[in-house]
C-alpha cells in the first residue's frame, strides 16, 4: 500500500487486505507460515520419524542452527525468505555467546534470555518480524530440564520438547501428561498450514439466535457445519475476541447504553499479530447486536502494526442495513498510545488480550492518562499462572494489593497453543478480568511519596 493510501479512509474487499490482516491469504503465499517448529522441516512440515528412509538428510541451518529442513531442495527454497535473520542469528552467535550458553538455566532465565535475545534480533532487523520469527527464537531447542542447546534429541511423539543425553530418563515422568496435548497442538497447526480456509461472516449469528448459546463448543456446533476438530479449533481462535466481549457486555452488563448509542469504539492495546490477523471477525459484533449497533469502530494499538485506517466490506445483510466497520491500526508504544490517540478519541472498551503486563511500559504518566478514562477494560489471560503474575505486576505498579478472581471465560478458544512458561499448553482468553471502570482501578495507585 503506498504511503498516500495509508491514511486514506477506503472500502476494502477480502483479498485486498494486507496478508497481515487475514488468515485467509497465508494458505495462499506458504513461504510467510507463521507457525514454527525446530524438530520439523519448516517448508513441508514433515518430521524425520515419519520420512524415515530420508532421515539423514534433515539438517538444520549450518550459519544459525534454528531451522530445520527435510533436504537441500527445502532449504535453497527458504534461502531468500531466512537469509536476513539467519545472518543477524550468526552474527550475534559470535557477538553475543551468552544466548547460547543456556547450560542450567532456570526456565525464567530461558524465557528471560529467549526475551532479550528477540529484543537484540528485532532492533538488528528494522523491520517488521515474519510471523515464524518470533517462535523461532522463543521456540528454540534447548533441554526441557537443563536448556543445554547442543547434542539434543527430540520426543518423537510430539516434536515439541527435546532432551540432552543426562535428562532423557526424566523426560518419562514428566513429559507424559503434556505430551497428547502438544502433540494435539501440533496436529492443528499441520492441518491449518495445508488447508485452505473458508472465510465466514457468521451472519446466522443474530441478536435472536445468539440469544441461546452459552459457550464456544455450542456456538461452533450451532453456526459451522464443520466435520474436523481442527476447523472447529481454528475458528474458535478466530471468534473469540469478539465473543469474549459480546459475554462481558451481556452478563457483566458492561455498557447496554453504549452499544444502543449505535457508534462503539474498541481500542485493543498492545495488540499482537493474531490480533490482527483475526481483525475481520469483529464484524460478527454488527450481527449479534444487529438490531442497535449501526457503526463499529476497531482500532488496533501495538509495536507491531502497520498504520492503517479501512472501511471493511460488510455481508450483504449489513450493507443492506447501511451498517459500517471501520478498522484502524497504529504502531505505538503504550506510552504513545495515551499521549496521542487516547486523550482525543474516547473508546467505548479497551481490551488487551493475552496481556503480559511485565512488557509492558506502565509508568505514571500512562496511569495519570488511563485514570481519566471512564471506560471498562478487559484483560485476558491464557492460563491461571499468566493470570497470577499480571495481578502482581499491576500491584507492584500500583503499590497497591488488589484481590482479583478472573472469571473462568465461556468464549475462549478451543485452540491449544504451546506454552513457553512449561512445555504445557493454553487456550487463549481463558481467563478475564473485566475493570468496570479504569477510574476506580487506578485510584488504588498510590503516588510515590
Ligand atoms: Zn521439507
Ligand atoms: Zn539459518
Ligand atoms: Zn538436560
Ligand atoms: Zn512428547
Ligand atoms: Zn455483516
Amino acid at each position: 500500500m503506498s504511503s498516500s493510501r495509508q491514511q486514506e479512509n477506503r472500502n476494502i474487499g477480502m483479498y485486498e487486505i494486507l496478508p497481515q490482516f487475514s488468515p485467509w491469504i497465508h494458505s495462499r503465499s506458504k513461504i510467510y507460515s507463521d507457525f514454527f517448529n525446530p524438530n520439523i522441516c519448516h517448508i513441508c512440515k514433515r518430521d524425520p520419524k515419519s520420512s524415515r528412509a530420508h532421515f539423514e538428510d534433515f539438517n538444520t541451518c549450518r550459519s544459525c542452527n534454528m531451522i530445520l529442513y527435510c533436504s537441500s531442495n527445502h532449504e535453497l527454497e527458504h534461502k531468500a525468505n531466512h537469509e536476513e535473520i539467519c545472518i543477524i542469528l550468526g552474527k550475534l552467535s559470535h557477538s553475543h555467546p551468552v544466548f547460547w550458553q543456556t547450560h542450567n538455566f532456570r526456565r525464567e532465565d530461558w524465557v528471560k534470555s529467549r526475551k532479550d535475545l528477540l529484543r537484540i534480533v528485532k532492533v538488528e532487523l528494522q523491520r517488521y518480524m515474519k510471523p515464524y520469527e518470533v517462535p523461532m527464537i522463543m521456540f528454540a531447542k534447548s533441554c526441557f530440564i537443563c536448556h543445554e542447546q547442543r547434542n539434543l534429541q527430540t520426543c518423537t511423539e510430539c516434536y515439541c520438547v527435546n532432551y540432552c543425553s543426562n535428562h532423557a530418563e526424566v523426560l518419562i515422568y514428566h513429559h507424559i501428561t503434556n505430551c497428547a496435548k502438544l502433540k494435539s497442538c501440533l496436529g492443528t497447526d499441520k492441518y491449518i498450514q495445508s488447508t485452505s480456509l473458508s472465510y465466514f461472516r457468521f451472519t446466522q449469528a443474530n441478536s435472536v439466535t445468539i440469544h441461546n448459546v452459552v459457550n464456544m463448543q455450542q456456538f461452533i456446533e450451532t453456526f459451522m457445519n464443520y466435520k474436523s476438530d481442527h476447523l472447529k479449533k481454528f475458528y474458535s481462535d478466530y471468534l473469540s475476541g469478539p465473543l469474549t466481549l459480546y459475554h462481558g457486555i451481556m452478563n457483566y452488563h458492561l455498557h447496554v447504553k453504549d452499544i444502543q448509542n449505535e457508534h462503539y469504539v474498541i481500542h485493543i492495546i498492545v495488540a499482537n499479530n493474531l490480533d490482527a490477523q483475526y481483525i475481520l471477525a469483529w464484524e460478527i459484533m454488527l450481527h449479534m447486536f444487529s438490531g442497535e449497533l449501526k457503526h463499529l469502530e476497531v482500532i488496533l494499538i501495538g509495536s507491531e502494526m502497520q498504520t492503517i485506517r479501512v472501511n471493511v466490506n460488510l455481508c450483504s445483510i449489513c450493507t443492506l442495513c447501511q451498517k459500517k466497520f471501520e478498522v484502524q491500526s497504529y504502531r505505538l508504544h503504550l506510552r504513545d498510545y495515551a499521549n496521542m490517540i487516547l486523550s482525543c478519541n474516547s473508546p467505548n472498551v479497551i481490551i488487551a488480550f493475552e496481556a503480559d503486563f511485565s512488557d509492558w511500559d506502565l509508568g505514571a504518566e500512562i496511569i495519570s492518562k488511563l485514570k481519566s478514562q471512564s471506560c471498562p477494560f478487559v484483560v485476558t489471560a491464557g492460563s491461571k499462572s499468566k493470570f497470577e503474575k499480571n495481578r502482581q505486576e499491576l500491584n507492584k505498579i500500583l503499590r497497591t494489593t488488589l484481590d482479583l478472581t478472573p472469571i473462568e471465560n465461556k468464549f475462549s478458544s478451543l485452540r491449544a497453543y504451546r506454552n513457553l512458561e512449561d512445555d504445557d499448553v493454553f487456550y487463549r482468553n481463558k481467563f478475564l478480568v473485566i475493570f468496570k471502570g479504569l477510574k476506580n482501578l487506578f485510584n488504588s495507585h498510590n503516588e510515590p511519596e
